[in-house]
């Protein structure tokens, strides 16, 4: 059992062109959902990776309650991610055959349906934020490579020394790891590190968004692209349904389109927890494959389900944290003033 909720609403967006707004509309309590990754997490990761995930969850949802966009939440929340090397995402990702990071980003707007990734980024410290510029400053979904560095450059997005975003630690895992042969099924209740991060958000105009950023799976082929970036697969939003931002075995993910699933379960009546359940008992079943989502309704119900062993998890609401790591976890915390 994971986590979900149907919580109470309490304090909204605070600054004056919200109250303006407010004449309009009925403004929505803003909610934001992020996870560091669903897989075998070893114990001597466990403290920074709730501690990520924690942090990442405030920051987005004090942009919510200044009264910005929840896209500018869940790429704040992201970027924050991004920098933490507890998470395979930015600096610290996992390492392909080659010894290098290869990102994969995405983030969606439920508002206007507009999408941005970038697949394949070596260069990169904040693939989310190319990720968005890709949506907001193109008429693409997804710039991959070498094309992705180009367009980061005319954007004011300066690419990085390709080694600034390994660490020690990935490069110690990478040469302990190539000695073996795992199957990339098996990695995902190893401890071997792979720790995709994203977010969902709903802010207090109603409008929906996700993002996901990876460095994908340790000791990947060179080129290797999985779920994250597809749309409809690491992630999609749509104010009428949902926002979902997946992890996991990513030629799984893929094979199902699991974020579009768990909608479609959705769009069908099914509840956001049942929803994820459904859509990750699926993938079990029908490609074997393990993995975990996180989900917010246009109502602000949210879910975090998870079929692998663990899952750092971390919602911000009102005046409150909540958040887990284990199967049935939910930890509360009260926000600091
Ligand atoms: N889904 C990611 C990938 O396959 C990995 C992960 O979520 O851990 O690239």
């Amino acid at each position: 059992m994971n986590a979900s909720s149907q919580l109470p609403a309490s304090g909204y967006c605070r600054n004056g062109i919200v109250g303006v707004y407010w004449l309009f509309s009925t403004a929505m309590e803003p909610v934001i959902v992020v996870h560091g990754g669903a897989w075998a997490i070893p114990d001597s990761l466990t403290e920074a990776s709730i501690a990520g995930v924690k942090a990442a969850a405030q920051k987005g949802l004090s942009v919510l309650k200044s009264g910005l966009s929840a896209l500018d939440a869940v790429e704040v929340a992201v970027r924050s991610l991004e920098d933490d090397p507890a998470f395979d995402a930015g600096y610290g990702a996992v390492l392909n055959m080659d010894g290098e990071v290869e990102l994969d980003a995405i983030i969606m707007d439920g508002k206007t349906l507009a999408a941005g990734a970038v697949s394949s980024v070596r260069n990169i410290t904040h693939p989310v934020t190319l990720a968005r510029a890709v949506m907001e400053k193109t008429d693409h979904i997804m710039l991959t490579d070498r094309g992705a560095s180009r367009f980061a450059d005319t954007v004011g997005i300066t690419p990085v020394p390709i080694n600034t975003l390994v660490t020690e630690n990935e490069r110690r895992e990478w040469e302990h790891y190539k000695k073996y042969a795992v199957g990339v099924k098996e990695l995902f209740n190893s401890q071997w590190g792979h720790d995709t991060v994203g977010a969902v958000a709903l802010d207090c105009y109603g409008n929906l968004a996700c993002a996901t950023s990876t460095g994908g799976i340790q000791n990947k082929m060179v080129g290797r692209v999985g779920d994250t970036p597809i749309i409809g697969s690491g992630g999609y939003a749509d104010n009428q349904n949902g926002a979902v931002s997946c992890t996991g075995h990513g030629e799984s993910i893929m094979k199902v389109t699991l974020a579009r699933l768990i909608l479609f379960h959705m769009e069908q009546g099914n509840v956001s927890r049942e929803a994820t359940d459904a859509s990750l008992a699926y993938m079990g079943e029908r490609v074997q494959g393990g993995g975990g989502a996180i989900v917010i309704t246009p109502s602000g119900d949210w879910a975090a389900r998870f079929t692998t062993k663990r899952m750092p998890w971390a919602v911000a609401r009102g005046e409150s944290l909540f958040y887990g790591l284990n199967p049935g976890d939910m930890f509360e915390e009260q926000l600091p003033k």
